[in-house]
């Protein structure tokens, strides 16, 4: 730090020593004041100019200082000075103090966090220039953070200091009449209409300022646009998959005129590409599976013949049986009216959608709700495009069972579909850059899946880094960096399945300016708007999960506010959100893990039960796995299990019942569960637990009585 910095550092640091040292903390109390205001009162009626100064000048260091006690300086003030000169002084001295404090923030700080920072800070950078004026109004009008951190924090950003000044005291306006009316009516120590009114305004002046503020967001957001007279429509969802029809059959079913629209296959990913086929092919990978195991069921031999087209064209066959399911006629039998082309967003409040006929129409609508989805993320390593690849997309095509496959990604569906593949015949090699599979879950559960592939013939390339794709003379060539050195992979078709990105482009986002998020969906609120309240989005489109079912409770969310929002908003609710992946082990989890528990530093008990004691699983021959569940240090109180073994994804369901409902390991223990079924291990799992708590000094005396009484 330079001896200038250094300086003003020091000199700072006295001035608010001093403060303390001569109790100024304790002078700057409603009390104390109260005390001495007929005493100011007094001297103000006879100096009124010296009166305003010095109360100026301590108003400025009290806040230039950032000390303690600015809220009681201001009530104080309007005793002392009224509603009109109260107001004055305080909104110029709260504003220069401020300012002062955004300055030293400023010289000394700013230099040293931008260069520490700079780039976790880019974005907030990039934000205050661009919005910081109405960023920083928002801060004012609705105080939701400190007034001195507000001035502290936004000297570190590039706001000029002039924008800071103008716009803090219009923002502080409002609130500084409030207080200093408030103060007014205190000042006059009795029990008035009006210092009812100044403790009504008080209270409510946050919620007002926030209605003010979205107010203000609003017609920001719309100036360009014009508002249609009346309208066609009360909701226009884009997209049919899992979140489009839940949030089209919730607004017919609440009597709202919906309109679904969808460019591809009614039900999206889900019915056609992702959840169903995969899971109709694991089933059938599944039994050969088990076939081969025969001899551990006591079969001397078994097997099995079959046509890996016939095996595909059952998987279709499953698609076929639950498209009623999300099809036009069940929709439209439900009251909700289905297009069948491509929406685009053409105004907040119309939506465009262009046939396949070529024809186009346009719907007026009060609200969108967006649900385009995702779709798989191919990366961009070289030679790719020459070898060719399939995706998630694109596999159920496939007739003829690859000799070779190499399966990029060691997430849920690579490896859902890795180990489907090599039980079907194909030799599969599982890619993956990072040292272990399914990245999210605990490693020892990660590595039960592991060591599961490895035993089936899965050629596991953990810590493998794709670099380049070779076709050379007929071959096709992976080449690999693992440890330092490169290594070649030869294969017959290739899966990429390196994550999901959201549909984000060519429906008109760009041209309202809706802006994406981290993981480039679509930035929405607590409530799942976007920039502009009436448009919603949910579902892979909005994040941060991607499962059918978060997918189907987020358009809960979004239909309920775009259709009721003017009366009552509903915060998404992400407080219990369980998923698995369909392995073999299944692993199933629900809220924390071990692993995220230590990164973010809660406090957590660990009790693990294993499936290789229960008895349905020995009968079963599937004796592997293992209940993991976090407890609250010393307390029933779940905060997460994990489960891998088979079917975890169903024995997880009680568990996320007892954390949705706040249930504890004693109650489920206290839970008859059928004999022998896989779902005792949830109430051994309690079992465990509650023997680590047993009271064993009690259990010590028991003993005693029990010895006491057999004499
Ligand atoms: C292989 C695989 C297995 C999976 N397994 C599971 C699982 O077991 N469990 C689970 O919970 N999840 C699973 N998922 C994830 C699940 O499929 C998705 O989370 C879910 O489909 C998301 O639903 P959605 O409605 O947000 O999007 P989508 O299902 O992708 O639907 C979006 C729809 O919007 C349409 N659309 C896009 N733009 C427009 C436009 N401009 N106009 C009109 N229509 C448009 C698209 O055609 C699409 O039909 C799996 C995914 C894959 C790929």
């Amino acid at each position: 730090m330079s001896r200038s910095r250094l300086l003003v550092l020091a000199a700072l640091a006295a001035l608010v020593a001093a403060f303390f040292a001569f109790g100024g903390h304790r002078y700057l109390t409603l009390e104390q004041l109260r005390a001495h205001q007929a005493a100011v009162q007094d001297y103000h009626a006879s100096h009124p100019w010296s009166t305003a100064l010095a109360y100026f000048l301590v108003y400025v260091a009290v806040t230039g200082l950032s000390l303690p006690g600015a809220a009681v300086l201001t009530l104080f003030g309007g005793a002392v000075f009224g509603l009109v000169w109260g107001t004055v002084i305080v909104s110029f001295a709260s504003s220069i103090g401020a300012t002062l404090a955004f300055l030293a923030s400023r010289f000394l700080l700013r230099d040293w966090v931008q260069a520490t920072f700079g780039d976790r800070l880019r974005p907030v950078n990039e934000g205050v220039a661009k919005e910081g004026a109405f960023y920083l109004f928002a801060l004012r009008l609705v105080p939701a953070f400190p007034f001195f951190v507000i001035n502290l924090v936004m000297g570190l950003t590039p706001i000029r200091a002039w924008t800071f000044y103008w716009v803090s005291q219009l923002g502080m306006l409002a609130g500084t009449v409030v207080y200093v009316y408030a103060g007014a009516q205190l000042g006059e120590f009795r029990f008035s209409g009006g210092l009812i009114a100044a403790f009504t305004l008080l209270g409510l002046f946050p919620l007002l300022a926030k209605k003010v503020l979205e107010a203000l967001k609003a017609r920001r957001v719309y100036a360009r646009w014009p508002r249609p007279a009346r309208f066609d429509r009360n909701l226009v969802v884009i997209g049919a998959g899992s979140a489009g029809l839940v949030s089209a059959y919730i607004a017919a079913a609440v009597k709202a005129k919906v309109t679904l629209v969808e460019k591809h296959r009614m039900g999206g990913d889900c019915l056609n590409t992702g959840c169903v086929p995969s899971k109709a092919l694991i089933k059938t990978a599944r039994v050969l599976s088990t076939i081969r195991r025969a001899k551990e069921y006591g079969l001397k031999s078994a097997s099995a013949e079959f046509d890996f087209a016939e095996v595909m064209e059952r998987v279709q066959r499953v698609v076929k049986q639950i498209e009623p399911h999300d099809s036009i006629e069940r929709y439209e039998s439900l009251g909700v009216e289905c297009l069948h082309g491509e929406a685009k967003i053409a105004s907040p409040w119309t939506v465009e959608i262009q046939r396949q006929d070529g024809s186009k129409t346009a719907l007026t609508t009060r609200s969108i709700v967006i649900a385009a989805g995702g779709r798989p993320f191919v990366p961009p390593i070289p030679g790719i495009e020459d070898t060719g690849y399939y995706t998630s997309d694109t596999l159920w095509d496939l007739r003829v069972l690859p000799r070779r496959l190499v399966v990029l990604g060691g997430g849920p569906i690579g490896c859902e579909l890795a180990q489907a593949f090599q039980r079907l015949g194909a030799q599969v090699t599982q890619v993956e850059m990072l040292p272990r599979l399914l990245v999210r879950e605990d490693p020892e559960i990660a590595e039960l899946v592991a060591q599961r592939f490895r035993e089936e013939g899965v050629d596991l390339r953990l810590a493998h880094k794709a670099k380049e794709f070779r076709a050379e003379g007929g071959r096709k060539v992976l080449i690999c960096e693992h440890e330092g050195r490169d290594l070649a992979i030869e294969f017959d078709a290739l899966l990429v399945a390196v994550g999901r990105v959201a549909n984000t482009a060519g429906y008109g986002l760009e041209a309202l300016g809706i802006p994406t998020g981290p993981g480039r969906t679509v930035q929405t609120n607590e409530y799942l708007q976007t920039a502009y309240p009436n448009i919603y989005a949910c579902g892979d489109v909005a994040g941060p999960y991607q499962f059918t079912h978060t997918a189907a409770h987020q358009a809960w969310y979004a239909a309920v506010n775009a259709l009721f929002g003017g009366l009552k908003k509903f915060r998404a609710d992400y407080a219990v959100i369980p998923w698995a992946t369909f392995t073999d082990p299944e692993v199933a989890r629900v809220g924390l893990n071990e692993t995220e528990a230590k990164e973010r530093g809660i406090a957590c008990e660990v009790t693990r039960y294993g499936l290789d004691e229960l008895d349905r699983a020995i009968a079963d021959e599937e004796a592997h796995g293992v209940v993991k569940v976090l407890t609250v240090p010393g307390k029933d109180r779940i905060l997460g299990v994990t489960i891998a073994g088979e079917h975890a994804g169903d024995l997880l369901a009680e568990f996320v019942a007892a954390m949705r409902h706040g249930i504890g390991l004693n109650k489920i223990l206290g839970t008859i569960h059928i004999y022998p079924t896989l779902a005792e291990a949830n109430k051994y799992a309690a079992g465990v637990w509650k023997k680590a708590h047993a009271p064993q000094r009690l259990l010590r005396h028991v003993e005693r009585f029990h010895a006491w009484l057999r004499g």
